[in-house]
């Protein structure tokens, strides 16, 4: 049997197989990646720019990175990694997808049950009266003020040194505790606690699996691999189910 008949055979015999995302997913269709090669943190430093102290010293810098991200997000549809774990979803393969992105991609894709662990930069908060909104496209002035009480906006995502919403990561790991199938798709494995999840599904028996074109910390409890782009993969994996 090949890998991906295996894969295709986990998938059949699954109650509840869950996918954890990362940023190689969103590399498929032009957004960078934070780390790796080319990675957007080869060019900035992380603790200038996505910490709330970094925001307090210039909001104004840190906005005008956060609305170039945007426009970079605006502009780009779901790639097919996006799309057939939605098709996966709905086929009643996949029952939830927890993602370490912040683009909204696998909520436009048509993911239902979709677990943002770091927020999402197609949202905004009030720092003062914390008011969120969604945003139609990029914020057009920087730094952009709350409509209802003129109040500093920042995007709505996790920075370094903040804790994750703590409903959203409750929901992690209750989909974790549930898998007895888990997909860990282009992460690196390195930021957490995002990271320790595919780690707490196999101590709770279940099987995982990763798909990245890199070797990561999660290889070594993966009990499949595939190094491939994760759209090859899943569509192969949908076709041969549908
Ligand atoms: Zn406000």
């Amino acid at each position: 049997m090949g890998p991906l008949n295996r894969l295709v055979g986990a998938l059949r015999e699954a109650s509840h197989c869950v996918a954890l995302t990362g940023a190689g997913i969103s590399a498929e269709v032009g957004i960078p990646t934070f780390r790796g090669s080319g990675g957007l943190w080869e060019r900035h430093r992380p603790e200038e720019l996505a910490t709330p102290e970094a925001f307090w010293r210039d909001p104004e810098k840190v906005w005008r990175w956060y609305a170039w991200r945007q426009e970079l997000v605006f502009s780009r549809g779901p790639g097919p990694a996006h799309t057939y774990l939605a098709r996966l979803e709905e086929a009643g393969y996949v029952k939830a997808v927890i993602t370490q992105n912040v683009d909204g991609l696998h909520i436009l894709a048509g993911s239902r049950n979709v677990v943002e662990l770091h927020g999402s930069i197609r949202r905004v908060r009030c720092t003062r009266c914390g008011h969120r909104e969604e945003l139609a496209g990029p914020v057009r002035e920087v730094p952009p003020r709350c409509a209802r009480c003129g109040g500093l906006l920042r995007p709505d995502v996790v920075w370094f040194g903040e804790e994750l919403p703590r409903d959203a990561l409750s929901r992690a790991l209750e989909e974790t505790e549930k898998s007895d199938l888990f997909l860990v798709i282009g992460t690196s494995g390195a930021v957490y606690p995002a990271a320790a999840l595919p780690a707490l599904a196999a101590r709770r028996g279940a099987v995982v699996v990763e798909i990245n074109p890199e070797e990561t910390p999660i290889t070594r409890i993966a009990s499949m691999v595939f190094r491939a782009p994760a759209g090859e993969v899943l569509r192969a994996v949908y076709e041969e189910l549908s």
